[in-house]
């Protein structure tokens, strides 16, 4: 139930936030829940997995045109 909340006040917060603000919220939050798939704790073995998980697909993230004009990236 908590979850549900916090899912709905994140996407309240995204109503008229730009794209590139939502694309990086969501990619932390599913790296953080994805991590919840081997413990249910917020745990050393939890930190480990979600930076993990976090640092994968950075590169892909910070490509999305919505993301690299947040961050003003001029060059690729
Ligand atoms: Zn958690």
């Amino acid at each position: 139930m908590i979850r549900y909340f916090s899912v709905w006040n994140t996407m309240q917060n995204h109503k008229d936030a730009p794209a590139g603000k939502a694309y990086v919220d969501w990619y932390y939050i599913m790296a953080h829940e994805m991590a919840h798939v081997h413990t249910p704790y917020h745990d050393e073995h939890h930190e480990l997995l979600f930076q993990a998980l976090a640092t994968r697909y950075l590169t892909e993230l910070h490509n999305l045109p919505a993301v690299r004009e947040l961050f003003k990236c001029t060059s690729y």
